[in-house]
């Protein structure tokens, strides 16, 4: 790649582009891009860089993996506001070392996924690196006056949900590194890490049908997100921990390497599921949401306390839920 310039990158994302909504008022190739607000709609607006040895490494991490993760952390993060993803800004920082196809590979693993979201990449840039390869994304979505999610809206007494599955990203990625020849019996967990699917839809039912009191996502795993929304929230939050949703593989996963299933599920990260809360009095909203959110497995976990601290009930006994993930270093 030190060979081709950054024009010519630059072409190779162009080529890569659909044709441009009609709100798109001036689009790739100019200074900077200007779009037409939605009306009667908030901006809200995220961003999140992916770096090399941070957060993934290419040695087990297809290219196509990196430019799909890059974009879906962002969703991610706008669907635990409920706001629908509109448009994103790329920043790529390429170590000279990358080879054109992985280049080619990146730009199209992240593409794939804007189309599946209606998502139009109106801008970016493209740098040389010294050192790690950098994905840098600035995600736009929008959500209508009084449907945003928050985090600090969880009030004693509501309910604590989560969707999907917790711990598969961090069991998949564990065997990634291990290298692990398991016959593709990791197969939906490695999947989890490489291509999270951001709960977009979900995040947009709960804003829309006001049905969530709170919600985060779980970027740095459900022990972390916790511990987020009870802080932002000023509540206690009781978790049950036979309730906690763990796959049948991830959970003999950890159990091979010795782990507590449900501990290492919890302190792992990288899940992009929603935990949010639900008030008993907007429980009928929540079931509206739920029905329409059809396929996606979401579990109730424990319930918001007034009595500050987070517990994790195990046979009726509290113990404390363990710290949030840290990065591999
Ligand atoms: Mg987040």
């Amino acid at each position: 790649m030190a060979d081709v310039g950054e024009h010519a990158l630059i072409a190779r994302v162009r080529d890569r582009v659909p044709p441009a909504p009609g709100w798109v008022a001036v689009g790739l190739g100019d200074d900077a891009a200007v779009i037409v607000p939605e009306r009667n709609a908030l901006e809200v607006v995220t961003t999140d860089a992916l770096v090399e040895g941070v957060h993934f490494d290419r040695a087990f991490t297809p290219p196509s993996a990196i430019g799909h993760r890059a974009l879906a952390v962002n969703l991610s993060d706008l669907a635990a506001m409920g706001a629908a993803p509109r448009a994103a800004l790329l920043s790529l920082v390429l170590p000279p070392g990358l080879p054109l196809a992985d280049f080619e590979a990146m730009v199209d693993g992240f593409m794939a996924l804007a189309a599946a979201h209606g998502v139009a990449l109106i801008g970016g840039n493209i740098t040389r690196s010294p050192g790690p390869l950098i994905v840098d994304v600035t995600a736009i979505g929008t959500a209508r006056p009084r449907r945003v999610l928050t985090r600090s809206g969880a009030r004693p007494g509501d309910e604590i949900w989560v969707s999907g599955d917790i711990g598969s990203a961090a069991a998949g990625l564990q065997s990634l590194a291990a290298g692990a020849c398991e016959g593709g019996r990791m197969a939906a967990c490695e999947s989890a890490f490489l291509e999270p699917q951001p709960r977009v839809r979900l995040g947009t039912l709960l804003g829309r049908n006001r049905a969530a009191s709170s919600c985060v996502d779980l970027s740095d795993g459900l022990a972390d997100g916790l511990h987020q929304l009870a802080d932002a929230s000023s509540v206690g939050l009781e978790v049950e921990s036979a309730a906690v949703p763990v796959t049948a593989e991830a959970r003999s996963w950890f159990e091979g390497r010795g782990l507590d299933p449900v501990t290492a599920a919890l302190t792992g990260g990288d899940d992009y599921e929603l935990l949010f809360t639900v008030r008993p009095k907007g429980r009928s909203r929540f079931e509206t949401a739920r029905r329409q959110a059809r396929g996606l497995r979401l579990t109730r976990i424990g319930t918001v306390r007034r009595e500050p601290g987070l517990n994790l009930m195990r046979g009726g006994i509290a113990g404390p839920v363990p710290a949030g993930y840290v990065h591999f270093q």
